[in-house]
């Protein structure tokens, strides 16, 4: 239950401070240039932008913005482009078919032994970058019990299903409260070996890893947690000291980067994340070629790119350092992984 409704329920419920925080998102294109006086934003093209794509971005997240200008790879994730409404011929709303694979609204079974689950839509940061752009805001879309229970009832009633991932949309975005829902009723169903959380709250709010998350995650595990960091500059003391609780809670913690085109396509940005991730004890998992969803076109480069940079990688750093280079097959087709031996 989020605040407003306790309100209208008549609940005196006082906020988490991340509550507060989260409400306190910029969501506007105006907003968020309030924080940049005198910049020179074509705000008639980037309304257009914002029109299609909203914006929304945790007063956190940008804090870490030096420029307000795409060179700033903070700036580049979470400010909306004119090139967001660039769409050439092989972009697709949704370009892993997962629709296709829905035997529940919002479950998608792929893999015999696992699922995943789109939770809700809802996110603390409207990263530019997204993979489900098309469900930004749309109301089938956000969180509700009913279409949850209905997910619940296909796994419970599914054996081979050995881990759930809760995803989105951002999963943390849930109240404590109906967290602790969700993962009882997951929990009470056997088979469910691991459940695994996706969630960029680490990297976007580290002060939605809270006291009371942290409790229902020690008493549901165990509980799996990825998050995303695409560049060193978001390994701040806030987020290392977010990822310390978590740990110390036994939760692990992975890290699924994108390769973005300007922000982290290159050898040196890519070594300094991943030495940086595994400084704070953040256990890179996968960096992935950046899937070909509408309105992210201009954030794709060549698989190539990502062969060479994770070989690089691997040919210098540690083990612990190195991700696994992936991506999505067309049409459903599944992940594959890409790194090249050697
Ligand atoms: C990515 C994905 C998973 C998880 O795959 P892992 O390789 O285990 O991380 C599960 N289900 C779907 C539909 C996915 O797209």
């Amino acid at each position: 239950m989020n605040p407003a409704e306790a309100r209208r329920l008549g609940l005196r419920e006082t906020p988490a401070a991340w509550e507060i925080e989260a409400g306190q998102g910029l969501r506007s294109l105006q907003s968020l240039g309030l924080r940049f006086p005198g910049t020179t934003w074509d705000l008639k093209a980037l309304g257009q932008v914002a029109a299609r794509y909203p914006v929304l971005v945790t007063p956190y997240y940008a804090s870490l913005i030096e420029r307000p200008e795409p060179g700033d790879p903070i700036f580049r994730q979470c400010a909306p482009s004119p090139e967001e409404l660039v769409n050439s011929g092989d972009l697709s709303p949704d370009p892993l078919a997962e629709g296709k694979f829905m035997p529940a609204p919002g479950l998608v079974h792929r893999y015999p032994d696992r699922c995943l689950l789109l939770l809700t839509n809802a996110c603390f940061v409207y990263c530019r970058h997204c993979l489900r752009k098309r469900i930004w805001g749309i109301s089938q879309g956000r969180y509700d019990r009913r279409h949850f229970l209905r997910m619940r009832d296909y796994l419970a009633a599914t054996p081979s299903v050995r881990e759930a991932i809760l995803s989105g949309g951002d999963p943390l975005t849930l109240s404590n409260r109906e967290l602790e829902f969700v993962l009882g009723s997951l929990r009470a169903i056997s088979h469910l070996e691991v459940i695994r959380i996706h969630t960029r709250a680490p990297a976007v709010l580290p002060a939605r890893i809270d006291s009371g998350v942290l409790a229902l995650l020690d008493r549901f595990g165990p509980i799996w947690l990825n998050t995303q960091f695409n560049h060193l500059r978001e390994i701040t003391e806030e987020a290392a000291a977010a990822v310390d609780r978590l740990l110390r809670a036994g939760v692990p913690v992975g890290n699924q980067g994108v390769l973005l085109k300007g922000i982290n396509d290159d050898l040196e940005t890519q070594r300094a994340l991943h030495l940086g991730l595994v400084r704070i004890k953040v256990r890179p998992y996968y960096l992935f070629h950046c899937d070909p969803a509408e309105g992210v076109g201009h954030f794709r480069t060549s698989v190539e790119c990502g062969q060479r940079i994770v070989q690089e990688l691997s040919r210098s750093l540690s083990g612990l350092a190195i991700p696994t280079f992936a991506m999505e097959l067309p049409e459903g087709g599944g992940k594959v992984r890409m790194s090249l031996p050697g």
